[in-house]
């Protein structure tokens, strides 16, 4: 932290009046704010400096050490606690302290702090995230006490806390500086009562559950979140409630992987379909669709169901279903299915590679391979 001297700082008199003091401070401190200069470390740094200068000379006892030792003063522990020293106070702290001394109240004081969100995660199946839904859930949450109507006090009387007088905050002093704490008495409300609510304890609000009807919509994928604004945990002393989000997980499914407007699956056909051509019959989300394959179809091809994917939820129209053809060996062949593939079998003497062109094009892979590890 720099040394400079405070009335520098301030840009003010040494004989400068107690007004002129906080006239000075609130320029610099508007100018260099934090919220106004974001991410700028030099104005951050600025903004401690005044607001460390202020706090000396706006107090006349601390003054008059400065006035008489300078620095020196409040250097070597002046009976603060370990690491109270200079610049020690985090940007929450000095928020908390501009916006209370300077625009008087406001941010972070007796205004009371929402109820927390809560997140729900919902399982669905790849139909349900699909086709939409709708379900009840059952969430535990915070609600507003019914007996007091949130206000924590048995004959409905709130006073405002003594220690704080209403602002939610105290000061508390560390060495020669002062940070704002949340009132230990009223927990930050401002509020107290002095009849607590048997129902709730005094705290407004109690362990419940709720049941909510949620209506997912058609094409939720996983990750998706639903927000249900003011179904959340209820604040605290009848502060407004928080939100809660559906998370959407997507069960796996049987067949079906989707990739975002998407689906794939596999289709396993026998060698003869592939070879003769054939027309298949497909599962689709909505009901059965025919695929024709050509002749001479080759295992692991992909096949193009336009249309037949998903609608997501923002998108315009419906993605596809692609359907990889998987050739399959026959098992538990009969005598006769022998005797008919050992002829088939037997039909490619002589033919060379020509009906097998991925079994060509590996031997002639093969036959290069050999060739450069011989010359
Ligand atoms: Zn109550
Ligand atoms: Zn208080």
């Amino acid at each position: 932290m720099s040394k400079r001297d405070y009335y520098e700082i301030l840009g003010v008199q040494k004989s400068a009046t107690e007004e002129e003091l906080k006239k000075a401070y609130r320029r610099l401190a508007m100018k260099h704010h934090p919220d106004r200069n974001p991410g700028d470390k030099a104005a951050e740094e600025a903004f401690k400096e005044a607001k460390q200068a202020y706090e000396t000379l706006s107090d006349p006892a601390k003054r008059r050490l400065y006035d008489q030792h300078g620095h020196a003063a409040f250097e070597g522990g002046m009976g603060g606690r370990g690491g109270a020293g200079p610049g020690f106070a985090d940007v929450g702290d000095i928020f908390g302290d501009i916006f209370g001394d300077i625009f008087g109240g406001g941010r972070g004081r007796s205004q009371p702090r929402r109820g927390a969100d809560l997140r729900y995660v919902m399982e669905l199946d790849l139909e349900e995230a699909v086709f939409g839904v709708e379900r009840q859930i059952v969430i535990p949450t915070l609600v507003g006490c019914q007996t007091c109507d949130g206000s924590g006090s048995e004959d409905g009387k709130v006073e405002t806390c003594g220690t704080c007088r209403g602002q939610g905050r105290v000061r508390m002093q560390q060495g020669i500086f002062s940070v704002q704490q949340a009132c230990p008495h009223c927990s930050g409300t401002g509020k107290v009562v002095s009849k607590p609510c048997k129902t709730c304890r005094g705290q407004g609000r109690m362990e419940s559950e709720k049941t909510l009807a949620v209506k997912v919509p058609a094409g939720v994928d996983n990750g998706d979140r639903i927000r249900l604004g003011g179904e959340g945990a209820a604040g605290p002393a009848g502060a407004p409630p928080g939100d809660l989000y559906v998370e959407i997980s997507v069960r796996e499914h049987d067949i079906f992987q989707r990739d975002g407007d998407d689906l794939y699956c596999e289709v396993p056909i026998r060698f003869s379909q592939a070879a003769l051509g054939a027309e298949l019959h497909v599962p689709t989300l909505d009901g059965e669709a025919v695929m024709r394959i050509p002749a001479e179809t080759q295992t692991g091809r992909m096949f193009r169901l336009r249309g037949k994917g998903v609608k997501s939820v923002r998108s315009h129209a419906p993605g596809d279903l692609m359907c990889k053809v998987v050739v399959e060996t026959p098992v538990k062949l009969t005598k006769r299915q022998r005797e008919i593939l050992e002829e088939f079998e037997a039909s490619f003497e002589g033919t060379g590679q020509e009906h097998s062109p991925r079994a060509s094009s590996w031997l002639d892979g093969v036959k290069s391979f050999w060739e450069r590890m011989t010359t």
